[in-house]
């Protein structure tokens, strides 16, 4: 899209945002991995020919790799690579747990779920050379909130990552995130707090992303989660569902704990999901929750979905208007995308409209990897481009960046009154 001429200023952003995020899954392993072993981490931007020339050199008993969908391909030929070099490697993760027979000719052993209950096992089976082929952590299996070590990070990053809850209580059809690790669970406040003792020692007044799938879905009392983030003198970002904007508790505290953006999935204004639940609501009930926390004082990017089944050049023409008029302070639109392990993946798989040939690496939210219901592969394509290219115009990205600059200064007057 770069080479179309379409700079899509506020993606680029949350793309590299999310691209520097320390990875949490084997930073945590890490944090559970006792003496005398010792431990090194590669993000990924960190992987390059040298690295790994020093990686082979070094010869470490273990490689533990993580990846998505969208670069796991990349991840199976280094894991091809290590074990060319008789290093053992294990994988984990969103895509390793979907598909784990695949995962499995490419790594030496692969973990399903959550790895941390199974990890001290793994550990001892690599000393006695009797490395599993696969490790399968039932899903409804307490997570053990092990601590990070963001100590191992080679620089400080530019912003943490912060897990306040594991998975999601609904289950919106396209999202794996909220099933295949595990189930729904909220992580103790005074864990919480630690975590946050640990990074502030980094970063004394710390940009945090929190890894949450949906924040406050749960049924806590939010207080004292507020309070954590606010004595750490935190600014957050998370993703949460709109409801929180019909939750006078969380709307109270949101700015002044420090919440600088909420990333809200708004979804397909063509279709339901199936699994929503009551994150399924009408558009107007939701722009009004928006409003409402913008009020507050925080931003709400929302996110679109575009190529659900249902979807034609009329309806990207509606949801094209919508975006250049809404209230929202930032938007993100993705194409629809079947990951493993989701019921859309089920289900497109099921009516033969998967477009295999493609590769994983197409899953990377701006490529067609199935075959839509009401139009062609190409108008889908030629659709989406288009989309972007009037939403994320000069004029709209300006509009947006007015609407931000104004919740801003809400935020700064709500806090001189407070
Ligand atoms: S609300 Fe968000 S995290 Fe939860 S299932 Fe839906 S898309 Fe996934």
């Amino acid at each position: 899209m770069l080479e179309l001429g379409m700079s899509l200023p506020g993606l680029q952003q949350r793309a590299s945002a999310i691209a520097e995020l320390p990875a949490l899954g084997v930073l945590t392993l890490a944090g559970m991995t006792p003496e005398p072993w010792t431990c090194s981490y590669r993000g990924t931007s960190e992987v390059c020919e040298q690295s790994i020339e020093r990686i082979l050199a070094d010869k470490p008993d273990l490689v533990a790799i993580s990846a998505l969908t969208a670069s796991i391909e990349e991840a199976y030929r280094l894991a091809a690579r290590l074990r060319a070099h008789q290093i053992p490697t294990i994988i984990g993760g969103l895509h390793a747990s979907a598909c784990p027979e695949e995962a499995e000719t490419w790594c030496d052993s692969v973990i399903v779920g959550r790895g941390e209950s199974v990890w001290p096992q793994v550990l001892q089976d690599v000393l006695a050379g009797t490395l599993q082929r696969r490790y399968v952590v039932p899903l409804n299996t307490m997570p053990l909130w092990p601590m990070p070590r963001f100590d191992l990070l080679s620089q400080t990053p530019a912003r943490f990552t912060l897990q306040t809850q594991a998975g999601c209580p609904l289950a919106c059809g396209f999202c794996g995130a909220s099933r295949l690790l595990s189930r729904f669970a909220e992580k103790p406040v005074e864990r919480i707090r630690e975590e946050l003792a640990v990074i502030q020692r980094l970063m004394p007044r710390p940009l945090i992303e929190l890894a949450d799938d949906n924040t406050f879905a749960g049924s806590r009392d939010v207080n004292p989660l507020f309070d954590a983030l606010q004595d750490a003198r935190a600014r957050w970002f998370t993703e949460a569902d709109w409801r929180i904007g019909e939750r006078p508790e969380i709307l109270q505290r949101l700015a002044s704990s420090g919440c600088q953006q909420v990333l809200m999935g708004i979804e397909s204004l063509v279709f339901r999901y199936p699994g929503m639940g009551e994150k399924q609501a009408e558009l107007n009930r939701i722009m009004n929750a928006v409003d409402a926390i913008q009020s507050a004082g925080v931003a709400v990017n929302g996110c679109f979905i575009i190529g659900a089944d249902g979807e034609t050049a009329q309806s990207l023409e509606s949801l094209t208007e919508f975006l250049l008029n809404c209230s929202l302070a930032e938007i993100q639109v993705t194409l629809q995308t079947p990951f493993p392990g989701t019921s859309l993946y089920r289900q497109l798989q099921s009516e033969g409209r998967l477009l295999v040939e493609r590769g994983w690496s197409a899953y990377t939210l701006f490529d067609v990897t199935y075959q839509p219901d009401c139009m062609t592969v190409e108008d889908l394509e030629a659709g989406f481009r288009n989309v972007l290219r009037r939403v994320f115009s000069a004029s709209a990205t300006r509009r947006r960046n007015q609407i931000r600059r104004r919740i801003r200064n809400t935020a700064r007057s709500n806090s001189r009154t407070n």
